[in-house]
């Protein structure tokens, strides 16, 4: 298979594929492979749909045997025994060990349509049209969620009014000067302010796309005790950061606080199968029957995949490897850069870590590097604004003798970049 074949019939609108022009076959674990053998580290595993690497063997299995016993595949949203374990073991392994209480809403089976379900509902719920979003954010490309995704070059690509959401600074770069607590806290207060109330904040703790930003767990608190002397819903979407990626399960934790309302996908189905679902404090769930309906509501292989998942979150221990790895990342990282220029940036925390290299004023490096990687074996993708971020989004199962690796060839491709 030749790459002119997507070049030739594929829409324009393809991205990823083009900073990794080679056609992939297959994959397994932390390892992706090319048609013509090549075998290339995964650092971008699924832009964070892959916690647990490719095909895991448990999931893979639990699929295998559904398939072969003639399992619904297509249900609609009828009540199925597989989408019935899903619920029970999100309930008893996640939710509740962790004291939230939360119903569970099944909607069309990408992330961006999990954030327009939680908009509408805390719109319907509050009675007020307006939403704060934060600058830097990234939610999706539906209308909804494209309106509260900050990047204008996305933006641009809505060619329409992206009405009744207002941006808010999130805790970085200049914006950290600030006190952005007490910022909103007097517009919100205001009546002249100018700016109407929202139904709801949302939010990314840790955004990604935006450039792997970590919302300090002080200002997270703060931002809580806000919405709750305002009367405000807060809408955490833990869709690139959740599902054991922060550390803990979802990223929030950390900091102690319970959002509203909550929105899951990539990762939640275990191996990389579409679901995106969104969890509500049960007053919240003021749907009518069918009120945000879909036909794809009711993956089924992905209910079996993402039950699987979350034994493998608690039988690998996932937060404790998280938590080793995370320490190897920084401490390679950050001597890489002292070795190589300390003008670089590092951000992260658990498994996902940035290196902003905007410090280093020359935008064409990032390209370099990335392509410099990918020459070397190693799949990894850039973020933040003009995409001047190296993203490490590697399995959470990674071995260290991998992570290191593929941390070696980042570091030669960035030598040779400079
Ligand atoms: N929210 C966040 C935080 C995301 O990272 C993404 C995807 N990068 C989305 C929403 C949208 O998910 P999807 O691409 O599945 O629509």
């Amino acid at each position: 298979m030749l790459v002119d074949v997507f070049q030739q019939y594929e829409s324009e609108v393809r991205s990823y594929c083009r900073a990794f022009p080679t056609v992939f076959t297959k994959a397994k674990g932390a390892y992706i492979q090319s048609q013509d053998g090549e075998r290339y580290l995964d650092f971008f595993a699924g832009a964070g749909a892959l916690n647990f690497g490719h095909n895991p063997d448990l999931i893979k299995q639990r699929l295998i045997e559904y398939l072969q016993e003639d399992g619904i595949l297509h249900g609609l949203d009828m009540y199925t025994d597989a989408k019935g374990h899903f619920l029970e073991i999100l309930q008893e392994s996640i939710l509740k060990p962790r004291n939230l209480d939360y119903r569970v809403q099944f909607c069309g089976p990408t992330g961006t349509n999990a954030v327009e379900a939680a908009l509408k509902i805390a719109r319907k719920v509050k009675g007020r049209r307006n939403i704060f979003a934060f600058q830097g954010g990234y939610h999706g490309m539906t209308l909804g969620a494209l309106a509260c995704t900050g990047n204008s070059y996305n933006r641009k690509g809505a060619g329409t009014a992206l009405p009744d959401v207002t941006f808010m600074p999130f805790p970085f770069g200049p914006m950290k000067e600030i006190d952005t607590i007490a910022y909103m806290d007097a517009v919100l207060s205001d009546t002249s302010s100018g700016i109407e109330k929202p139904a709801a904040m949302v939010l990314e703790t840790v955004q990604a796309e935006g450039g792997v930003v970590v919302a300090p767990v002080e200002w997270l608190k703060k931002l809580r005790q806000l919405c709750d002397k305002h009367d405000i819903l807060m809408i955490v979407d833990d869709i690139q950061v959740g599902c054991g990626r922060s550390g803990d399960f979802f990223s929030f934790e950390r900091a102690d606080i319970i959002p509203d309302i909550v929105t899951l996908s990539k990762s939640i189905s275990g191996c990389g199968l579409p679901l995106a679902i969104v969890l509500l404090k049960p007053e919240l769930d003021k749907w009518q029957p069918g009120e945000h309906n879909g036909t794809f509501r009711g993956n089924q292989l992905a209910f079996i995949s993402g039950a699987a998942g979350i034994e493998l979150f608690q039988s690998l221990n996932i937060p404790a490897q998280v938590a080793e790895k995370a320490r190897l990342i920084e401490t390679e990282l950050q001597s890489m850069i002292d070795n190589l220029d300390p003008r670089m940036e590092l951000r992260g925390l658990g498994m996902i870590w940035g290196v902003d290299l905007s410090p280093l004023k020359n935008e064409k490096l990032i390209d370099q590097i990335t392509t410099n990687c990918f020459e070397k074996g190693l799949i990894i993708e850039n973020a933040g604004r003009k995409g001047q971020v190296l993203k490490l989004l590697p399995p959470l199962t990674i071995t260290q003798d991998e992570l290191l690796t593929g941390l070696h060839i980042i570091e030669r491709a960035v030598k040779k970049a400079l």
